[in-house]
């Protein structure tokens, strides 16, 4: 099924002189290495195609991959496909003139609870969005081009979405797939450097982490990120949210959350939620969110909704430890 699902996508970039790539919201390193890795892979292949990434979001994290494309007149969208990577729903894509595309290809890796597009390929098994790029390139070897600059953009999108490649989804087709990209010769010591070097003062930050972190009876790890707490220690939107990995490895704590407040008008709380073992997405779901079994994200807009989705969260870890054997 896959395989002509690929197809399909082939056929259908083959037919247009101009295609535009795009990635959800909040961007993160999976959705920038595929839409990024996707254009170099096409630049290759094929020279006289047009091919954009035109997105307002940036990221400090990723700022070492270079920019994007820069803004385009509508009329530029009207004849292109559109092919959008690693986003589940047309609502979290983050350029809205997807819309303006003639057609549009899905490619992605997250439940697919809203099915898009005039083709559409979606392996909720793939441990990362560029890890289907690269079996893409792979069942078409013959035909499509791998430089080293899409490879390295590859790597980093599995990289980050794997966790460094540990996370459940890592499977020998991830190594497989990684190992094409390795064969390129590209600088891993250089993209780790700047994945994951920190400043010593974010070490003092994670310090203070640890010191406000909560954690309930039977095992959910939380924190709270307010705006006070922000402007105090200076802090990025990025940099408020990947406070979630402070909570990652406590034994025990088979969910972790991490509150953090928008600062909007609306005074929303994004949510952050993890967990090992068990799978997290159905609460995620109750509270205007949803993702992976073990990586989702949510919205709530208040302190009674904060203690009511980690109440279920402490009571799904007592339900689960109940009834299973093995967790740790
Ligand atoms: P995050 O904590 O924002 O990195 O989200 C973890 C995973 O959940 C990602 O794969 C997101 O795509 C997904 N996710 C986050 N927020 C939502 C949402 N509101 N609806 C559906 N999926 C989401």
């Amino acid at each position: 099924m896959s395989k002509q699902n690929m197809e399909q996508i082939l056929n259908k970039i083959k037919e247009y002189d101009r295609i535009m790539l795009f990635r959800h919201k909040r961007i993160d390193g999976d959705c920038t290495g595929a839409t990024k890795g996707l254009k170099e892979i096409l630049k290759a292949t094929y020279p006289t195609k047009e091919i954009y990434i035109i997105d307002d979001e940036r990221s400090d994290f990723l700022a070492f991959l270079g920019s994007d494309d820069a803004p385009a007149a509508d009329e530029v969208y009207a004849d292109a496909l559109g092919i959008v990577l690693d986003t589940a729903t047309t609502d979290r894509i983050s350029n809205g003139k997807y819309a303006l595309c003639k057609e549009l290809v899905k490619i992605d890796h997250h439940i697919d609870v809203e099915p898009y597009g005039v083709c559409s390929w979606v392996e909720e098994e793939s441990s990362s969005c560029c890890e289907m790029i690269v079996k893409f390139y792979d069942t078409f070897r013959n035909e499509l081009k791998l430089t080293r600059e899409a490879a390295t953009y590859l790597y980093v999108g599995m990289v980050t979405d794997s966790g460094r490649f540990r996370y459940r989804g890592v499977s020998g087709d991830t190594m497989r797939c990684a190992g094409i990209l390795l064969d390129q010769d590209i600088n891993t010591d250089w993209i780790f450097a700047n994945l994951y070097l920190e400043e010593f003062d974010n070490l003092k930050f994670r310090a203070h982490l640890y010191d406000l972190m909560k954690i309930t009876e039977n095992g959910v790890a939380y924190l709270y990120i307010s705006q006070e707490m922000q402007k105090q220690y200076n802090l990025s939107r990025e940099e408020a949210s990947a406070t979630i990995s402070a909570l990652d490895s406590i034994k025990g704590c088979l969910c972790w959350l991490a509150f953090i407040e928008n600062g909007d008008e609306e005074q929303s709380i994004r949510v952050r939620l993890r967990s090992r073992f068990m799978t997290i997405n159905t609460l995620a779901e109750k509270y205007r969110g949803g993702g992976h079994a073990c990586a989702s994200g949510a919205t709530v807009y208040n302190a009674d909704e904060v203690n009511a989705l980690v109440s279920e969260a402490d009571a799904m870890v007592k339900e689960y430890k109940e009834s299973h054997e093995g967790w740790l």
